[in-house]
């Protein structure tokens, strides 16, 4: 069975002890979960003091991006190596916002996913259209282009390594979630692509978190999905209550 993964993106946010602050209460309230594997994704300068808060309990730090080359002269780049050595355990490539603002490519992400995966971290990778995408019908073959070309070359074996966010881009910090059916027939369809390109296993065994304005009010209903593993949150990450309660969905 998949274990359900609840992932925090901070975005760029929290001072370092702002970012302390809240990585401590959230190890206070969440030492005890077991069912659901726990990642928040802190900005890099927080990442050393957050590691040593998370030490010893099981919630997992994650970096929200990197470049894909593990030393050399790439100023102001960072690696998988050096993100590992800061504590984390995986990294969340290809968000939305990286794609819109900064015109990452798939075939970068791509990059990145094998840099990530050679370091031994795990990758969320993130794909999802936009609204005019989904409304003239585009919706399906450009999530197969991100994610054919976000996993070209991966072995099922490191398929293991590979944790997938849908995050329809209409949905991310505009408080408009997708419904529970439009984001299960997506899942769907992302588990049938996985099965396509690698095998039946790893379309079993991958998880596919949902985000798009996960709150505490709609995580149930999405985690009752059969499709939906968990979710990548964004805004509601940033406040313990809240990040609590998705953490602690009933379903
Ligand atoms: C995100 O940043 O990945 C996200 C889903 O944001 P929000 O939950 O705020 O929509």
């Amino acid at each position: 069975m998949r274990k359900p993964v609840i992932a925090g993106n901070w975005k760029l946010n929290k001072t370092i002890n702002e970012a302390e602050g809240l990585a401590r209460q959230l190890v206070d309230k969440l030492h005890h979960v077991t069912r659901t594997e726990i990642i928040i994704a802190p900005v890099f300068t927080a990442l050393p003091a957050v590691a040593r808060i998370l030490a010893g309990s099981p919630l997992q730090l994650a970096a929200q991006n990197c470049y894909p080359q593990e030393t050399g002269a790439f100023t102001g780049e960072i690696s998988p190596l050096l993100l590992k050595d800061a504590g984390c355990k995986a990294i969340i490539l290809g968000h939305s916002e990286r794609r819109q603002l900064l015109a990452e490519s798939d075939e970068l992400i791509n990059r990145k996913v094998h840099t990530t995966l050679a370091s031994g971290l795990t990758a969320i990778l993130c794909l999802g259209e936009t609204l005019e995408e989904r409304n003239s019908g585009a919706m399906f073959e450009v999530l197969t282009r991100q994610l054919k070309v976000g996993l070209a070359k991966l072995t099922p074996a490191q398929m293991t390594q590979v944790i997938i966010a849908y995050e329809p881009v209409w949905a991310i910090g505009t408080g408009k979630t997708a419904s529970t059916d439009q984001a299960q027939e997506v899942h769907s369809f992302i588990r049938g692509l996985v099965m396509g390109l690698f095998n039946q296993a790893t379309a079993d065994n991958c998880r596919i978190l949902y985000g798009g304005s996960v709150k505490p009010d709609n995580i149930d209903a999405l985690m009752a999905e059969d499709d939906i593993d968990g979710a990548l949150v964004g805004g509601a990450s940033l406040k313990a209550n809240d990040f609590c309660r998705i953490v602690e969905y009933q379903a």
